[in-house]
């Protein structure tokens, strides 16, 4: 029988009903899974060494012929192998442990290929458990560069070279993404040659051009599929018209107690061009902490308002929606807009009265979390959709809310600097606002990494500050197990806390308290009232209360760099020196790097830059829905300038051919339509 990508493992030599299940648990069910299981890493075995001139403490290979065998049982349970093995040069004793069956393949006389590392046990050279392979044989385990696979439930990396080399052969038939031409016309090696090398390279210079180009073909997929993404949306009608007078939008600007920055005017300059022109608005903005986002999407819902329609901004959390609505209220009822606020908490009577006002159209502006994405949630007219810190939600969710209207013009608002590389990928189909300046008269937070030791110290310090006159939050280790488990943890580090000042009022926040409680601490909070926040990550995104200029965060090194700027984004809000100190012991060279790229960095952007190279990409963008196909080869961070080639190409061939027609573009079509499946219409790639 011939195997084929779609043939079973139970079909492969050596696979029974066992191992199969074996291999399920890693993902493969196919011969075509095996051919996709890339290798962890590679063992080098590939030079043929002289028994004499080998050293210990290195990995080696070499040839040689088995002269004596013997085995021994110091202990009931423990049996010993030794063999004495020789080359030309000279001698080198092999052990193994509790394997006798191998004495039926080491029979003196024959001869061997031998990998492993060399030792200096008791005067004499040796190595523990070689892999071997008679010289006949000599290729696949040792004697070359040798794959060492993911592997689980005891496959041994034997098994597992044997199956994919069992299916190897298919490579030669493999269609790839990238058309040979452009692979050709980029120096990469034909995806046959690629998908062989990956696996069982003939030397370093293949196997990292056999990663090169099945890296390419990841990152050209996507860019592909984001470059149909952006004609779908150059294609898509506007349906909602703008007035060009701005009697609202303009009136707000002019209430506000502070003059915009030049950032923001380009950003609103940018919205209005968008909303005037002839297409729907698909526009990020993205701004540091604290560049006032804000400001920025409130002047676009009043644009959508004066023309005579409704908008709506979506919040990731209850204390951001209800952040927003407290401090849009006041500025909208003075214009005369009428705003309702849509989350899971709100109560029954309330929820009821919001969808109808909503439904009907009395209220102009609407705010929310997910919640808004319910079914029930109907608009009357629904023209511009509004995601603020956009990072935390997944494209499908921006794109529910967009279908309650009729292509609404989406502003997408994000705190998360995102490099190039993954601007271009992740965000690709949206066009790009940097609001890169911030309102004039801040300082840099004071960024100080201490030990676990200075504890006492700092908290000391604390207590001296708050009893002046300064807020401070406490962030708690990050607990990753539940929410449950985070909330139990945050509330006995309030309790330390407490005890620790029982004279300063200590309020608590977590996942787990109940919204109205959670705006209750915030209320209280932002007023003054409590003075110490302890709080988990809920406080991560865009909350506001400037007198707070303290923050302490407990085991600061299980977060990321970007969760970590993130979180020091809520202090340096007011005009008083603010301090982030950041208590971690980490143990790793990388830990402690990332801890001084803190110290050291204030601009959001470096630091994602930093936490790309160090982390990589996973880090940046958080575990939450990106919308974006796994990347099992690629690293954005390493690739970066095959994202920029990608992208080239990508544009080229969409040129050529739009609707990726031609023959040669099947597979590519094919692949781009799993992966984007459900954000690109059929009429686009069909
Ligand atoms: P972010 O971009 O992180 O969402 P916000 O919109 O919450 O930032 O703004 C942070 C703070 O800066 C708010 O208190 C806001 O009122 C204030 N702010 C916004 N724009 C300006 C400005 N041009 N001048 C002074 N303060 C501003
Ligand atoms: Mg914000």
């Amino acid at each position: 029988m011939s195997v084929t990508p779609e043939t079973p493992v139970q079909f492969l030599r050596g696979v029974g009903p066992a191992r199969a299940k074996d291999l399920e648990r890693l993902g493969i069910r196919t011969a075509g899974d095996l051919l996709r299981h890339f290798p962890r890493r590679y063992d080098d075995y590939s030079q043929l060494r002289a028994v004499a001139a080998l050293r210990p403490g290195e990995q080696a290979t070499f040839r040689a012929e088995i002269v004596a065998v013997e085995e021994t049982r110091p202990r009931p349970r423990l049996s010993v192998l030794h063999a004495v093995a020789r080359d030309r040069s000279g001698a080198i004793l092999l052990v193994w442990f509790n394997q006798s069956f191998r004495r039926r393949q080491l029979q003196p006389g024959r001869e061997f290929v031998f990998s492993g590392r060399v030792q200096w046990q008791k005067g004499r050279l040796q190595v523990e458990n070689p892999e071997y392979e008679p010289v006949e044989e000599a290729g696949l385990h040792t004697g070359r560069i040798v794959p060492v696979y993911p592997s689980a439930a005891g496959l041994s990396q034997r098994y597992l070279r044997r199956l994919v080399a069992q299916v190897l052969p298919l490579a030669d038939g493999w269609r790839d993404a990238v058309p040979e031409e452009v692979a050709a016309r980029l120096g990469l090696p034909p995806a046959p040659r690629a998908w062989r090398d990956i696996h069982l390279p003939p030397d370093f210079e293949a196997l990292q051009a056999a990663r090169r180009r099945l890296a390419f073909d990841e990152i050209f997929t996507i860019l592909v599929g984001v470059g149909l993404l952006r004609r779908q949306a150059a294609a898509a009608a506007r349906e909602v018209t703008y007035s060009p007078q701005r009697p609202l939008s303009d009136a707000f600007v002019r209430s506000l107690p502070f003059a915009l920055t030049g950032a923001q005017r380009r950003a609103m300059e940018e919205i209005d061009a968008d909303l005037l022109g002839p297409r729907p608005m698909n526009r990020l903005v993205q701004g540091d902490v604290g560049s006032g986002k804000t400001v920025v999407a409130a002047w676009a819902l009043l644009r959508a308002v004066e023309s005579g329609h409704q908008a709506a901004m979506m919040a990731p959390t209850e204390i951001l929606a209800q952040q927003h609505a407290e401090r849009l209220e006041p500025a909208f009822r003075s214009l005369g807009v009428r705003l309702a606020l849509l989350t899971g908490s709100t109560d029954r009577a309330a929820r009821e009265e919001a969808l109808r006002a909503v439904a009907e159209g009395e209220a102009q502006v609407v705010l929310g979390t997910h919640a808004l994405i319910e079914e029930r949630v109907a608009f009357r007219d629904l023209a511009l959709v509004v995601t603020d810190e956009q990072h935390r939600f997944g494209v499908r969710q921006r794109a529910r809310l967009a279908a309650k209207g009729r292509n609404p013009d989406l502003l997408v608002m994000t705190a998360t600097p995102i490099p190039r590389t993954l601007a271009l990928t992740v965000y690709g189909d949206l066009d790009l606002t940097v609001i890169d300046e911030r309102p004039p008269g801040r300082q840099p937070v004071r960024t100080l990494w201490r030990g676990e030791a200075a504890r006492e110290r700092i908290y000391a310090w604390l207590g001296e500050q708050v009893r002046a006159g300064r807020q401070a939050y406490i962030v708690c280790p990050l607990v990753e197990e539940s929410e449950q488990v985070e909330a139990s943890a945050a509330t006995e580090w309030a309790e330390r806390v407490r005890r620790a000042f029982p004279d300063v009022p200590v309020g608590l926040l977590h996942g787990r308290l109940r919204p109205r409680e959670k705006a209750e601490v915030m209320a209280a909070f932002a007023a003054g009232k409590v003075r110490i926040l302890v709080t988990t990550t809920v406080v991560e995104v865009g909350v506001d209360v400037p007198n707070a200029s303290i923050m302490i965060v407990e085991g600061a090194d299980r977060f990321g760099l970007a969760q970590l700027h993130q979180l020091r984004g809520r202090v340096g809000r007011g005009s008083e020196r603010s301090y982030c100190v950041l208590i971690a012991d980490p143990v790793t060279p990388e830990g402690r790097e990332r801890m001084r790229v803190m110290e050291r960095e204030h601009d959001g952007f470096r630091i994602a830059e930093a936490d790309l190279q160090l982390r990589g990409p996973g880090e940046v963008l958080g575990t939450r829905q990106h919308g974006l196909p796994e990347l099992a080869v690629a690293d954005l961070a390493r690739d970066q300038d095959l994202v920029a080639l990608a992208q080239q190409e990508a544009e080229r061939l969409l040129q050529a051919d739009p609707g990726l027609e031609r023959p040669e573009h099947r597979a590519l079509r094919e692949r781009v339509q799993a992966a984007f499946a459900d954000r690109l219409d059929r009429a686009v790639v069909s």
